[in-house]
């Protein structure tokens, strides 16, 4: 298929670039920014497709991204890679490509470049972006997504939460953010279920004025459609077992094209009620029918799965379904008839299909992009405020002083409105000590070693001869953008001390050339 002529997008004013908000998707990434009529816009890609899949294949020569890329799964599973967004924060992608370990932020920081590069020749030059991720990401997380932004070239304005971007263009789209007119009137409150292809997200926001807030969040980063496409590969391989007495799994490249296929047939059942899936292996072509009944039975769990996290949510945020005021669908998986129904049978209101499930988050991000360009440039555009909830609790590692045993304890816990800050007193264990170290972690359990450790909070240049147990205050900032700052100060010396939060995983990686060099020079033995 030829590339869409660059024509029918008009290309923006050479006075400005545009900065662009990108939906950087588990697996389908979307890139949109703000025309001049100030809407939001999707660029689509080489191909003319509005959704670049989030994969990455690797030749001799080449490193190739998008549709492409996802046809040389079969051929060279090795050398391909997708989902590559549940692994950001691992160090490395799940399996060696080509013999070597990837990290992730590489893999998603050429989805980016693509991106950046086809929108390019439709907008000139692209430098500021908006980067999406699901608000249950972690702060590790949050970091290897930004770093993904560095290495494809962009200077990344923000990262924000997918959610709250769908409220922001499903705000945009309802003139609920005529924003010259200070936004809308009577608050509303959305439910926001996103279900993609690799995570899910649930969150409850309220729009009022040009604010948007979220109340309550929660969601499973190890859930989304590619899950439902499991199932259905596990069932047709299992029937073709029976009938055949192989595993088509047995072999990678029947393998992937049997994955293919099952995602073909999943997208189908949301269309039809029953179809015939083909299965292909050692010379056997295998047909089989499956209802979507049969279907919604072999994934009733993992629907259910999303149905406790949405009521927990509605819990948290200390709302009842009657105080909802629409409840929004997000995602490509959403397109599932199963998802709508559920919705419908627990909240007793039917779902809002308004915006383009695929393109929202997007579009929010390119609308807050172009917030944070016209509070930069102080000039009169358009405001929204984005007020968070922390995803996950905040806390340091301290010492129980009756069992002296470590213990993890909460100090901002979830789902707290942010800004938000808390402060805590420790003290100094020995005489004379010139420095504290206290380590910083994330997570809900009580023991260290559940937490995630972002770094160390130490207070340095302590004033010589204090006592043993003088106190040190220390003050912990959770910044509206999710960023961790920490200062403390010696109460009994009037010593402001000198704290770094060090994170152990903010990595700066090699540039995304280097990595070409290693993998496509690579002979893969
Ligand atoms: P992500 O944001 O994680 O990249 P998307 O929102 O793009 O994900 O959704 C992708 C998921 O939606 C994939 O698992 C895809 O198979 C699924 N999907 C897309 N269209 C349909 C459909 N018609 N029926 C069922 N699932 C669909
Ligand atoms: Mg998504």
């Amino acid at each position: 298929m030829a590339p869409t002529p660059a024509s029918d997008i008009p290309t923006h004013s050479a006075s400005r670039q545009p900065p662009v908000g990108i939906d950087l998707g588990t697996t389908f990434s979307v890139l949109a920014y703000v025309d001049q009529a100030g809407r939001p816009v999707t660029v689509p890609n080489a191909w003319g497709d509005l959704l670049t899949p989030s994969a990455v294949s690797f030749d001799d020569s080449e490193v190739i991204v998008g549709r492409e890329a996802r046809k040389l799964s079969v051929q060279s599973p090795d050398a391909y890679a997708e989902c590559f967004k549940r692994d950001m924060g691992c160090p490395t992608y799940r399996r060696p490509l080509r013999g070597l370990g990837v990290p992730p932020e590489v893999l998603s920081g050429y989805v980016l470049q693509r991106l950046k590069q086809d929108a390019e020749v439709r907008l000139g030059p692209i430098r500021q972006a908006v980067i999406t991720v699901p608000a249950f990401f972690d702060e590790t997380r949050r970091r290897a997504t930004q770093e993904a932004g560095r290495l494809a070239g962009l200077e990344v304005l923000d990262i924000i939460n997918e959610p709250t971007a769908a409220a922001v263009a499903f705000g945009f789209q309802h003139g609920f953010i005529d924003l010259a007119k200070g936004g809308v009137e009577k608050p509303l409150r959305l439910l926001v279920y996103d279900l993609g292809g690799g995570t899910f997200d649930v969150t409850i926001l309220e729009i009022a004025g040009t604010q948007f807030r979220a109340l309550a969040t929660d969601g499973d980063i190890q859930l989304g459609g590619k899950d439902f496409d499991e199932r259905l590969v596990s069932y047709l391989a299992e029937q073709f077992q029976a009938a055949h007495g192989v595993d088509p799994r047995s072999d990678p490249q029947d393998a992937a094209q049997l994955w293919l296929d099952a995602v073909d047939a999943k997208q189908s059942l949301s269309e039809r009620t029953r179809l015939n899936a083909v299965c292909s292996h050692a010379g056997i072509r295998f047909r089989q029918e499956i209802t979507r009944q049969q279907f919604e039975e072999l994934t009733r769990d993992l629907l259910e799965r999303t149905e406790t996290t949405a009521s927990l949510v509605i819990r948290q945020a200390g709302l009842t379904w009657e105080q909802v005021d629409r409840v929004l669908l997000v995602g490509g998986a959403t397109r599932m008839p199963m998802v709508a129904d559920m919705l419908r049978r627990m909240t007793g209101k039917e779902p809002d299909r308004s915006v383009s499930p695929d393109e929202a988050v997007a579009h929010g991000a390119a609308l807050y992009a172009e917030t944070l360009m016209g509070k930069c440039a102080n000039s009169a555009n358009p405001r929204c405020e984005l007020v968070n909830v922390n995803s996950h609790s905040l806390g340091v590692i301290g010492v129980d002083p009756k069992t002296l045993q470590k213990v993890a304890v909460v100090l901002i816990p979830k789902n707290t409105q942010l800004p938000n800050r808390a402060a805590r007193v420790f003290r100094t264990a020995q005489d004379d000590q010139r420095s504290v170290c206290v380590p910083v972690v994330e997570g809900e359990s009580h023991r260290p070693e559940d937490c995630i450790a972002l770094g160390q909070c130490v207070v340095k240049d302590l004033p010589p001869g204090l006592p043993r147990g003088t106190p040190v205050e220390v003050e912990y900032r959770y910044g509206g953008n999710g960023c961790i700052s920490v200062s403390a100060r010696v109460p009994r010396t009037q010593h402001s001390a000198h704290v770094d939060v060090h994170r152990e995983l903010g990595r700066n990686l090699d540039d995304l050339k280097s990595w070409k060099t290693r993998l496509c020079g690579h002979t893969g033995s």
